[in-house]
């Protein structure tokens, strides 16, 4: 099951359940649409995978299956790329 974590793990911008603004890794790696796509180019700082959005859980699940309240916040050092971003920048999802 899906952790839906409540932030984005780079800028800290709230990401609730019900977010369309959040993107996961296969890892659950979590950021907002915007640190993803811009920022990160679609490459996974943590992992070198791509990021999809993430799928809402409806209310009624969410009483009995809740959203992770764990914040991870750690921003990336962007004054350098990652060693991911070097290897797979340009490289399809697909193909990594
Ligand atoms: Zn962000
Ligand atoms: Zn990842």
């Amino acid at each position: 099951m899906l952790e839906l974590r409540p932030c984005c793990e780079h800028c800290g911008k709230d990401l609730p359940p019900h977010s369309t603004d959040a993107m996961i890794c296969s890892y659950e790696c979590t950021y907002c649409k915007n640190c993803a796509e811009e920022i990160f180019e679609d490459i996974c700082p943590s992992c070198g995978g791509n990021f999809v959005p993430r799928p809402i859980r409806p209310k009624e699940e969410l009483a009995k299956d809740p959203a992770s309240t764990q914040r991870k916040h750690i921003p990336k050092d962007l004054s350098q790329p990652s060693k991911y971003s070097l290897k797979y920048k340009g490289i399809p999802p697909e193909k990594r």
